[in-house]
């Protein structure tokens, strides 16, 4: 069946208005469906979809590696605040129109689920919130994004201060910290107010679809489907029970080792064994030059697809001026490409993040051969456990001949990462305690109550660390979440996947080749079954539970004594 009416490529609708694209819809809204037909006409609707979000990808990704330029902005919002609100409205419509027929076959069960679901939360007066919720994200991403900091005597990108964090001179690292939040504290009051308007619009979304609150709704609109709210407070307490108590002894033993009455925030990035912070690249072609022969180690089929996107200009990974912070890994649905967007500047958790979003890319690759766009993208906790195991698997290739360390450096850069996977674990419990919170206590539309309870909920997860007289430096914390603000909720999802990462770590001590195989078989699934699915399949379990999260940060500790006892005592 051919679909020669539809638009050659992306690039066509680089320009494209929704009234361009709706005759699509109408078209294939019209068609009469029946047993001969729908197959190919679920693929041109697929392809549609692939067409319009690669446009819209494309229009992002622009946007984002230049904030400053307003046609870019104004292309991105195009896409997103009309075209792409309105396409997902057109597209309940059809699953409206496929789910009718009663068609289905065994791998179009979850995304019939998914459909299912998205019918049902659907409300036509949500449209246009969801559009103004878009406009209020790009608004964040302008002020965060402008953000600067005077460091001697130079206007720099706040991602630019984080080698200061590790300066083994403890004055110029408080000065970076409070540069580095000060824009922040600053913003305050804008930021709380632009939070305020959009806790409004997603309790009201939530409630227009007959949900008590956002939270409720979220589990549903995220395709949550195999946990629920319960299981998230029982990875809370498990959090506080394990990775607490154990990032406690981590930074107490910090503290021994620089000599210090006590810990302030500023003292947590600073490598305690060495003078100076390692400079594992020079830039952004030797970090991905490096990271070729790393992935080529782990496995040649990756390497071959991370050479593809080095040729296809798929990398945009340097800190410049006016780019948005954070870092991403977008797929290009219709050429089937991943592109991969980053704020290096020279240090380890460049490395990280880069294998980070590598491990995303290299989901793309893997399912991008399932027919349909729906059943190649699984929710975050699969998508997560996708990048998450990459930075594992990756770990033991970064060393020379091929990689960024020489053996003690190697052996550094890997206490820094069991070390910060302890962290990351009581940070993603708080930040989703936080937006638990914030939901579902009533008073998250109140910015001073709000920022109270961050400082409450902080207190529950992060011990070890001295923050008296740093009350606005703490609460800034926050507002520096880009998640909160623009994709709410979107965090347990981390703590979920990295406990499964941990579990594909494990067996890789064991039988890395066959850990990575199974990792690859995991990727290849896409979306087409459900999570504990896509977990087994990859040689974990999808859990909560304290008895099995228990251990695995045992095991990062005990991992973390003996990468300490191999580094030199000087
Ligand atoms: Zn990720």
């Amino acid at each position: 069946m051919t679909v020669s009416y539809l638009p050659p490529s992306p690039s066509a609708l680089a320009r494209a208005s929704w009234e361009d694209i709706e005759p699509f819809f109408d078209e294939l809204a019209a068609r009469q469906l029946d047993s001969d037909n729908i197959t190919a006409w679920l693929h041109e609707w697929s392809r549609l979809e692939e067409l319009v979000t690669e446009a819209a990808a494309r229009a992002m990704i622009a946007y984002t590696i230049d904030t400053s330029h307003g046609d870019k902005e104004a292309d991105h919002l195009r896409f997103s605040t009309e075209i792409l609100p309105r396409m997902e409205e057109r597209s309940v419509e059809l699953a409206r129109k496929l789910l009718a027929t009663g068609f289905s076959t065994p791998d179009l069960t979850t995304t019939l689920a998914r459909f299912r679901t998205q019918i049902g939360i659907f409300r036509e007066e949500n449209v246009p919130i969801f559009a103004e919720l878009e406009e209020h994200s790009a608004r964040y991403q302008r002020i965060t994004g402008s953000m600067t900091a005077e460091w001697e005597g130079v206007e720099r990108p706040l991602p630019q201060l984080q080698p200061f964090l590790k300066s083994p001179d403890r004055a110029v690292r408080e000065r970076a910290y409070r540069a580095a939040s000060a824009p922040y504290i600053e913003s305050r009051g804008q930021l709380a107010a632009l939070f305020d308007q959009m806790y409004q619009l997603r309790t009201g979304a939530a409630h227009n679809a007959g949900f008590d609150n956002f939270r409720d709704y979220i589990f549903p609109a995220k395709f949550r489907f195999d946990y629920t709210p319960g299981d998230c407070e029982k990875f809370h307490a498990a959090i506080e029970q394990t990775a607490a108590p154990a990032v406690q002894r981590v930074l107490e033993h910090r503290r021994q080792r620089l000599e210090l009455d006590v810990l302030r925030p500023w003292d947590l990035a600073v490598d305690p064994y060495r003078r100076n912070p390692l400079r594992p690249f020079s830039d952004a072609s030797d970090l991905v030059g490096k990271a070729k022969q790393v992935f080529d180690r782990v496995h040649p089929a990756l390497g071959r697809e991370f050479q593809t996107m080095i040729d296809e200009g798929l990398l945009d990974l340097e800190s410049r001026k006016g780019k948005a912070p954070g870092g991403y890994c977008e797929t290009l649905h219709f050429n089937g490409r991943p592109f991969i967007f980053m704020n290096a500047v020279g240090l380890v958790d460049d490395v990280m993040t880069l294998l980070h979003e590598a491990g995303h890319a290299f989901h793309a690759f893997a399912s991008h051969p399932l027919p349909l766009i729906w059943q190649r993208h699984p929710g975050s906790e699969a998508a997560e456990l996708a990048s998450m195991s990459m930075e594992f698997l990756a770990s033991p290739h970064l060393a020379q001949p091929v990689g960024y360390f020489d053996a003690a450096e190697a052996r550094s850069a890997w206490l820094e990462h069991l070390e910060d996977v302890l962290l990351s674990l009581v940070h993603i419990a708080s930040v989703d305690a936080f937006q638990t919170w914030i939901y579902t206590s009533g008073q998250g539309g109140d910015a001073r109550a709000r920022d109270d309870a961050w400082l409450r909920i902080r207190q529950r997860f992060e011990r070890g660390v001295d923050w008296s007289g740093l009350e606005q430096e703490r609460v800034a914390r926050w507002y520096r979440q880009l998640h909160i603000f623009m994709y709410p909720f979107y965090y347990i999802e981390y703590g979920i996947a990295q406990i499964g990462a941990l579990q594909v770590w494990r067996n890789s001590l064991n039988n890395p080749a066959k850990a990575v195989a199974r990792y690859r078989e995991a990727l290849a699934l896409g979306a087409t079954r459900n999570l504990p699915e896509i977990y087994s399949a990859a040689g974990a379990r999808l859990t909560f539970d304290v008895g099995e999260i228990a251990p695995l940060v045992e095991l990062v500790e005990n991992q973390i004594e003996r990468a300490r006892a191999e580094l030199p005592r000087s």
